[in-house]
């Protein structure tokens, strides 16, 4: 059956973006290739994966504020590339990056998961579910044999502590001998998540923009198979549905009413089918070798690419939970370093395109946490509070950077403003809840450590000075002395470990990046912080 959409996109922005799109894919073949050439000579050390972080993650039995270990292998990667007549596969994903580029033997794909396991027990944060993010699809034997599925998955039933596992697959590999094999090598206990990377609901936007390679009745096919499942496994499977948000080619408006669309279609489909499909928001990275890295860098290719701003994924949240009440579809977030090679996250960016607004940190971490407790109020109670206690005035006031990305996109009848002025009152009540005191407090230190790294405390003009020191000299060590100095000066008496996770340098040493874990040793709450600041920048 051939399942019929209308799309967001007018006929004339359709016939504009192909015409873009041609254009584009003839270049990205040479970007793809100069890049993969240079990541495929990179030192590849196959005894550790490709990638390994602990982030918040859905709630469990066992704690409110869960985390979730992701990790991703070097292995050989999606196969969709091979199959795809353009060689491309999906045109932003850059997962390949971190692939092996060959075939992989089962034994050392387990060696990297144990390493993995170590590096991510390593964190110091407890995790109650593991995702495997790998590049393609768990459930195709040619990436990952029937073999290696049982070692990895054996492995997981006999963690005590992991009550969720979820596996990534295409839908075409999604079927219920498959999806039965998975399910009885974890332990009854275990729930297992099928995510599918299906992006959009619309075809010409999966079609063209981001050459997924297939439409929405396969999609729908391997959601049957799963629910079919479901009824021999009771409460042991489920759904998940990754939607890019900002696919290439579109606005940052298109993108915030695609993202939409896309969850109303996935609300209705999981009521018409009787099934718990939960949405998972992807906030489009720039990687590198991608669409996105093309149209961003090179100004000759139209239309450009601009970074997505969390004001975004905020603004579809608020307009997801507003239209729906109570009976809205669980959404959760991906956090923004889940791709390789990542040139630039989405974030809240300052007017000069570059460095990171002073809030985006808040609002990037308290979307994470919303992961946890699918609390808008709390996320807005979070925002609002601590925007007010360092700007003096409310979050979405007339010079605010919400109100100028707002106007900057022309969005109109703004969900965030009419929420939170409609719920001030909910939202008040709900900042004076313990849980939501500590974000604030947590977040606010954060905040002012930020407001020193980032050269806006006239107060701490040396400690700015020698972060950018270590920075400039790739001292990992010394950078994370440098910040825990910080926060010794902003909140003496709080019992923190801060653990530098990357460090960077951008163009012509104008910017650097930090990203660091703050760990919360009272609280046994981990907050992941990334900024990207001016550097020699003096108040
Ligand atoms: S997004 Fe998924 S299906 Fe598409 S190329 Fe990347 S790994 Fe393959």
């Amino acid at each position: 059956m051939n399942i019929k959409r209308p799309s967001i996109l007018s006929q004339d922005r359709k016939a504009a973006i192909k015409a873009n799109r041609a254009m584009a894919i003839l270049e990205l073949k040479l970007h793809r290739e100069r890049h993969k050439a240079l990541m495929s000579r990179r030192e590849i050390n196959l005894s550790e994966p490709a990638w390994v972080r602990v982030n918040p993650g859905p709630s469990s039995s066992r704690a409110r504020s869960s985390y979730r270990l992701c990790i991703g292998f070097q292995n050989i990667g999606c196969k969709y590339r091979e199959r795809d007549a353009e060689g491309l596969g999906c045109l932003m994903c850059g997962y390949y990056a971190r692939t092996a580029f060959k075939d992989v033997d089962r034994k050392v794909i387990v060696e990297q998961f144990k390493a993995g396991l170590i590096a991510g027990y390593g964190e110091g944060t407890r995790f109650d579910s593991i995702e495997f993010l790998n590049d393609g699809s768990f459930l195709n034997t040619d990436e990952f044999d029937k073999e290696t599925q049982a070692d990895l998955l054996a492995t997981v039933s006999r963690m005590r502590y992991i009550e969720r596992v979820l596996i990534e697959s295409r839908p075409e590999h999604v079927n219920g001998s498959a999806l039965r094999f998975v399910l009885d090598q974890l332990r009854g206990d275990q729930l297992l998540e099928v995510g599918i990377g299906l992006e959009t609901a619309d075809d010409f936007i999966r079609d063209v923009c981001i050459n997924k390679g297939f439409a929405l009745e396969e999609f729908e096919d391997a959601v049957s198979e799963i629910a079919c499942v479901a009824q021999e496994y009771p409460n042991r499977i489920s759904t998940v549905a990754y939607l890019l948000v900002k696919p290439p080619f579109l606005t940052q408006r298109e993108g915030v009413e695609d993202a939409l669309s896309t969850l109303e279609y996935l609300h209705a489909l999981g009521a018409r089918r009787h099934v718990h499909i939960v949405a998972k928001l992807e906030p489009a990275a720039i990687a590198d070798g991608t669409i996105l890295s093309l149209l961003y860098q090179n100004a000759e290719l139209r239309p450009h690419y601009e970074p997505l701003s969390y004001w975004a994924v905020l603004e579809i949240l608020a307009r997801a939970v507003g239209k729906k009440g109570g009976d809205a579809i669980e959404v959760r977030i991906g956090a923004r370093e889940d791709m390789d090679d990542v040139l630039m996250a989405p974030a809240i960016y300052n007017a000069d395109g570059e460095t990171f607004h002073p809030l985006d940190f808040v609002v990037y971490e308290s979307l994470q946490k919303f992961n946890q407790h699918q609390d808008i109020l709390r996320v807005l109670a979070v925002v609002s509070r601590v925007y007010h206690r360092f700007y003096g005035g409310p979050f979405d006031g007339r010079d605010s950077s919400l109100m100028q990305w707002l106007v900057q996109n022309a969005i109109e009848g703004s969900a965030i403003v009419e929420f939170a002025r409609q719920n001030s009152e909910a939202i008040k009540q709900e900042a004076e809840t313990e849980d939501a005191k500590y974000d604030i407090e947590l977040m606010s230190m954060i905040y002012a450590v930020l407001d020193i790294m980032e050269g806006y405390s006239k107060d701490a003009r040396d400690l700015k000075q020698s972060i950018e020191d270590a920075l400039m000299s790739g001292d990992k060590k010394s950078l994370g002395l440098r910040i825990d100095d910080c926060f010794k000066g902003v909140a003496p008496g709080a019992i923190l470990q801060s653990t530098v996770i990357d460090t960077k340098r951008g163009r012509d040493s104008q910017y650097g990046e930090v990203f660091f874990d703050v760990k919360d040793l009272l609280g046994d709450e981990k907050v992941s912080v990334w900024s990207r600041f001016a550097l020699g920048r003096r108040v």
